[in-house]
């Protein structure tokens, strides 16, 4: 299949941006220029921006049904009271329409790739089958003894099953919960499975000041010298959060592969704090944007991580240069691909690499004149903008109509699922 994107203004994000086109051969961009010839589908991109997919390093879509069910809470006692006990009544095909629920919410906004932990991890792999999304999944490992490692089994059972499944859009590593709820044996043992099957490690990481109390009262070290003695680091790591990282932090995360994945909006709803990402990139570390799940984040809209993400800098810099437009369009995708070790194939436009491709509408009132595309991305675009959306050269989404699922269908069995689900 052969699909041409004609005269869009395309931001590769590594390349000066032109006017001009994409000429699509399979699931790969064979040629970016002026292009003439015979193909399967001409896409007009006249007065559109035609960019890299977004990238969702850190969420958990299977929540998409606790979306504003209990706000205004802190952190624990949300987890504990309002999350965790109807979580744990949660069945394998209420987490597949929660997932396609998410599913068709980040098709929508522009997000081609995402970075999940949760549990019933298969039905979001089915989801991204379907919906035809790329995906790093991971079963969340959490606990001690018996249970850590019912979940190491589930997790491994997942890779067997699932990675590199769906034409190598789905991919599989090892998820740990965190490292105050991962006592010294489970860290072992997940990181016994990563060194198994060759695969990342998914961790939240230093998202509350509570967290490091924590850490230091039980074992005497901070979060971070826990995870150097359990060897997490000699692994590729996406690193949740950093809210609260201490200066030798930062020299031990110089050394790693992989970065640290921002969620401004859900750190900012949770009274969390803000990640001091200016200093993180600054020191050479790759820092990745994602939602967190819809619990805490409302909406699966990088759109606005991307804005928040860019404000929250200048707030605490106190100055506007903090963090530029273009700067954190890169953390949502070159750079996320980066923190995510799938830069070599996504996260920016390149002939040869993946079609990851959305393109957006700027024929609107709030989009209009365009000075700088990129603050035009940055503070301007919403994701309801986004108006095609292409992954591994399919088209997922086409004048803002999802292809591969009935959205209605979803919606409704969404909502009867919450009613029960809430009063079980
Ligand atoms: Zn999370």
């Amino acid at each position: 299949m052969k699909i041409l994107i004609k005269n869009g203004y395309i931001v590769s994000m590594v390349s000066e941006i032109i006017k001009g086109d994409i000429l699509i051969e399979d699931d790969r961009i064979k040629r970016i220029g002026h292009i003439d010839c015979e193909v399967d589908r001409v896409i007009d991109a006249t007065n559109k921006i035609v960019m890299p997919g977004l990238i969702n390093a850190h969420t958990h879509v299977g929540m998409s049904l606790f979306r504003g069910c209990a706000d205004e809470k802190e952190l624990m006692t949300w987890l504990q009271k309002d999350i965790w006990p109807v979580e744990d009544k949660m069945t394998a095909s209420d987490v597949y329409s929660a997932s396609m629920l998410s599913g068709i919410e980040m098709i929508k906004s522009g997000t081609t790739t995402f970075n999940d932990q949760y549990f019933f991890e298969d039905e979001t792999a089915k989801m991204a089958e379907k919906l035809g999304l790329r995906a790093i999944l991971s079963r969340c490992i959490i606990g001690d003894g018996e249970e850590a490692h019912k979940r190491v089994a589930e997790a491994e059972e997942l890779y067997n099953n699932w990675h590199n499944k769906a034409d190598g859009r789905i991919k599989i590593c090892v998820g740990l919960h965190a490292p105050y709820t991962c006592p010294p044996d489970t860290i072992r043992r997940g990181v016994e499975l990563a060194d198994r099957l060759g695969s990342p490690i998914h961790i939240h990481y230093l998202e509350t000041k509570d967290e490091v109390k924590q850490m230091a009262d039980k074992y005497q070290m901070t979060a971070t010298e826990y995870l150097k003695k359990a060897n997490v680091f000699n692994y590729h790591v996406m690193l949740a959060h950093g809210v609260h990282i201490d200066n030798e932090s930062i020299e031990t995360l110089k050394e790693i592969s992989g970065g640290i994945v921002h969620n401004p909006v859900s750190n900012q709803k949770l009274g969390s704090g803000i990640a001091d990402i200016r200093k993180l990139r600054s020191n050479g570390i790759n820092v990745a944007l994602g939602t967190d799940g819809q619990g805490s984040t409302n909406t699966l809209d990088m759109f606005e991580e991307i804005k928040s993400a860019a404000y929250l800098q200048k707030v605490i810099y106190q100055s506007a240069t903090a963090l530029s437009g273009e700067d954190v369009m890169k953390m949502a995708t070159i750079e996320g691909a980066k923190v995510l070790g799938i830069d070599s194939e996504v996260g920016s436009l390149e002939e040869n690499k993946k079609a990851d491709i959305v393109i957006i509408d700027i024929n609107k009132p709030h989009l209009c004149p365009m000075h700088d595309i990129y603050s035009l991305l940055a503070y301007s675009v919403n994701g309801a903008d986004v108006e095609t959306s292409i992954i591994n050269g399919q088209i997922v989404m086409e004048n803002r109509q999802i292809i591969n699922a009935d959205e209605q269908e979803i919606m409704r069995d969404c909502r009867r699922i919450t009613e029960s689900l809430f009063r079980r």
